[in-house]
């Protein structure tokens, strides 16, 4: 796999206490985690320092959305400068219900994702197509224009995660195929290669999400293009530390 790092986010979307998410550091903390293997977790904004501050140092720490401005007039909003200031260096952008739900643009997703990488964070970037889009056979079409959205807006992809996420996967308990996720993953892949160039084709990695459990990692996290995985339900659970060790 081209010396890609195997990388596994977990995505809590709008989920956790403190005293759930002390139950989550414990079971970080006791792991153990493959070290071969870089972890981030994707926390909620109000939470962000806490964990920071309490997580292990093999967990790096993901906020879940941000803005595209270091400061000013944009209430409730968090910034790439906040997020640095308290050691926070990823942030999850253009997730599927930041899209859906908040109606996040392609375009503002990309230029999230440039402001971000500018001001110094890694990024996972979202994509992935809708149940219709893929019985329409669009996915290709839909995945490559959301990928395109962030090439016309950045041009150094170092720090950049892809996280393929068809959108009829997440939260369903429907996982894609292995099969279907590689096919999606190597297109992708291809593309990055005849679009951007060889180089990011073969060090770029992408992740897969949309119902990863401990039970389907391993043959998912077998596949070629994949690159690791973005979890969402299950990084809440115990069965996270499985899924962060699915490649041995
Ligand atoms: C996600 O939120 O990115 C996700 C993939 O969720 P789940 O694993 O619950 O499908």
């Amino acid at each position: 796999k081209m010396g890609r790092k195997f990388v596994v986010g977990g995505n809590w979307k709008m989920n956790g206490t403190k005293s759930q998410i002390n139950e989550i550091l414990s079971f970080l903390k006791t792991g153990p985690l493959n070290s071969n293997t870089e972890v981030i977790i994707g926390v909620p904004a109000v939470y962000l320092d806490y964990v920071q501050s309490n997580s292990p140092a093999n967990v790096h720490v993901a906020a879940q959305n941000c803005y595209k401005a270091e400061k000013g007039a944009f209430t409730g909003e968090t910034s790439p400068a906040m997020l640095k200031d308290i050691g926070v260096n990823w942030v999850i952008l253009g997730h599927s219900e930041r899209r859906q739900i908040f109606g996040e643009s392609d375009e503002l997703v990309a230029d999230k994702v440039a402001f971000a990488l500018s001001s110094g964070l890694k990024v996972i970037a979202c994509i992935g197509e809708t149940l219709d889009e893929r019985e329409a056979g669009k996915t290709e079409a839909v995945v490559f224009r959301q990928t395109q959205a962030i090439a016309n807006k950045i041009k150094d992809w170092s720090n950049v995660v892809i996280a393929y996420e068809p959108v009829w996967a997440i939260g369903t308990g429907k996982t894609a195929t292995p099969a279907q996720a590689q096919e999606v993953h190597k297109s992708l892949r291809d593309w990055f290669a005849k679009n951007i160039s060889k180089e990011v084709a073969d060090s770029i990695r992408i992740q897969y999400g949309g119902s990863v459990t401990g039970a389907n990692c391993q043959e998912l996290g077998s596949q070629p293009d994949i690159d690791g995985f973005l979890v969402g339900g299950a990084s809440l659970k115990p069965e996270f530390v499985n899924i962060v060790n699915a490649r041995q």
